[in-house]
Formats: structure tokens, sequence, C-alpha cells
């Protein structure tokens, strides 16, 4: 990918507020014959038992190759699409293609679809749910959508109506991100959350002499006990992470130390060849910087 490509796009002017605002723009731009140009694509990142290290699902994550730039992180390009009002597209797009995908896997594989804010409150996702469950085949309790607290700062009464319609068409509800928002605690009184993901910040320096983040994830494990859901442990990469999670009773985990997000052919590969655990792999331990 050239570093410019003289539409402003330069990325020695990125941090030059002006410049990104264009860049922005551009991408922006882009971003809306993306997935008529097949530039948009979805991997397939494992997420593993941690006692048994057995692929029990995998999450969709989206990727856009951009044709000058390169690959690009949905951490940048989804909140310029949520911005711009592609979200809603970009996401029925991955939810029809993952449940495709999906419903040709051995072994009721579950897969995880992300659903941004503005795709949850803009009344369609049910229709898009149900219409992308007819046409795959897969069954409904295979499909799990991941919510952000994002979600709740809308109207909350629409919120618990569209919960409700979700957990009657049967698919299961994970709250992505736990711990990142204001009122964490809140939002799991009102939701039927099927399970918790505690955010990698929670991770990251979980292991770090007088880190008070171990105290915090066992504090989330009880809660989620107690109330029925299950745990996965987001971005796990060293192994005395994957130590420290499993003494603290999270149920799952997700992480470079098992894998990095797969094409669909190769996660296909791999299950077709019965490889359904994972050895953990990945530098011993983290150290202060
Ligand atoms: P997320 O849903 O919290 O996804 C987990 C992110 O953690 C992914 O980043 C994944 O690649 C990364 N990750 C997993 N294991 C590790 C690890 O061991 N170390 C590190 N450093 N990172 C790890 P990714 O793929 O860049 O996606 C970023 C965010 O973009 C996602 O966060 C999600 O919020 C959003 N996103 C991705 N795909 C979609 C999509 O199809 N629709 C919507 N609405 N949002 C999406
Ligand atoms: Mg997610
Ligand atoms: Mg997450
Ligand atoms: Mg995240």
């Amino acid at each position: 990918a050239s570093k410019s490509d003289g539409r402003g796009r330069s990325k020695f002017f990125s941090t030059d507020l002006l410049a990104s605002a264009e860049r922005k723009r551009a991408l922006e731009e882009d971003l809306r014959d993306a997935l008529v140009r097949n530039e948009i694509r979805l991997v397939y990142q494992p997420l593993v038992h941690c006692q048994s290290n057995r692929i029990t699902g995998v999450e969709a994550l989206m990727r856009w190759d951009h044709p000058n730039e390169g690959p690009i992180s949905p951490s940048v390009f989804i909140p310029i699409a949520e911005e711009a009002g592609l979200v809603g597209r970009l996401g029925d797009w991955a939810l029809r293609k993952a449940c495709e995908d999906a419903a040709r896997w051995p072994g009721n594989l579950r897969v995880a679809v992300n659903v941004s804010p503005s795709q949850f409150s803009d009344g369609t996702l049910p229709h898009t749910v149900v219409s992308a469950l007819a046409t795959s085949g897969l069954s409904a309790d295979q499909l799990e959508l991941e919510i952000t607290e994002g979600v709740f700062l809308g109207d909350t009464a629409a919120a618990a109506n569209m919960f409700a319609t979700l957990k009657k068409i049967g698919v299961r509800l994970a709250l992505d991100d736990f711990g990142t928002g204001y009122s964490s605690l809140g939002y799991l009184r009102s939701a039927p959350f099927d399970k918790i993901k505690i955010d990698q910040t929670f991770v990251r320096e979980a292991t770090l002499p007088g880190s008070r983040n171990s105290a915090i994830i066992a504090a989330i494990v009880a809660l989620a006990e107690a109330l029925g859901m299950d745990t996965t442990a987001e971005g796990i990469e060293y192994l005395d992470q994957l130590a420290l999670i499993r003494r603290l009773g999270v149920s799952h985990v997700q992480g470079w130390v098992y894998s990095k997000a797969l094409s669909c052919e190769d996660l296909v590969a791999r299950l077709e060849d019965g490889k359904w655990a994972i050895e953990p792999n990945g530098p011993a331990m983290q150290r202060s910087s």
C-alpha cells in the first residue's frame, strides 16, 4: 500500500487534525462501495473452553481490504460506518454471511456476531436475524449476538423490547466489552444475557504485581454465576494470563494464546481434521514495561 494516494490520505499527516478529518471522509466515501467491491470479509476467532481446550464457538470479525491502504481494522472503520449510517448494511451482511458459513461447519459450532448500537435500535434486527437463520438453515441457538453497553444509551424501553423479541427467536445474547461502560451492573439487571465477555483491559494487567484486576475478574465471575451466565475473557496473549484466568474460574477464553482469527476455509480444514482442541501457545509471561 502506498503511503499517500494524492487525495490527502498521507500517513505522514495523519496526526494532523485536518488531514485525519479528510482521511475519514475519504474512507467513508470508499466504504460506501466496499461491500459491492468485495473488499469486506469475515474471519473467525475460536472461543475456547479453557479447562478442556476445546473450541465451542467462534466470533465473526470483519476485515476491510482497502485497495490502496491495505487492511483496515474494524476499530477504525466501524465507527466511521456508524457515523455515516453505513453500519446497518455492513452489519446485516455480516449476520447473513456468518450464518451461511456456520451452517456448513461440522459439529453444531456456535457463531457470535457483533451488533452495533444503531443496528440494534433501527428496528429491523429481528427481521434480519429470522431471515438469516431461515436462508442458511442455521438453528437459532447456534447464533449469538454480541452487544455492547452502547445499546443502553438510547431508549431503554425499546432496548428491553428488543431483548425480549430476540430471546423469543431463540438466539443467544452476549454482553461484549463488559466493564468499560458507565453503569455495567444496571445493564445486567435489565437484560437477559447468556454470557458476559470480560473486556481485554481487565486482562491486560491482571498478572502484573499490584494489579487489582484479578479481584475484579473474580467478582465478575461470581456475579455471572449467580445470574446463570457464562464468562469469556477476551485478549489472552500470555500463558501466565491463561493460568490466572483458569484459576479465577472464567469458563471461556478468546485470545492469541489459543488462536488468532482464521479464514472460513482454515477453520473448516481444522475442524474436518478433527482438531477441536487447541493447545495454548504463546509467550510465558507478560512483563511490566
Ligand atoms: P470485539 O467485539 O471486542 O472483538 C474482539 C477484538 O479483540 C477483535 O479485534 C480481536 O481480533 C481482538 N483480539 C482477540 N484476541 C486478542 C489478543 O489476544 N490480543 C489482542 N491484542 N487482541 C485480541 P478486531 O477484530 O480488530 O475488532 C475490533 C472491534 O471491531 C470488535 O471488538 C468489535 O467491536 C468491532 N467489530 C468487528 N467486527 C464487527 C462486525 O462485524 N460488526 C460490528 N458492529 N462490529 C465489529
Ligand atoms: Mg465482540
Ligand atoms: Mg469485546
Ligand atoms: Mg472491543
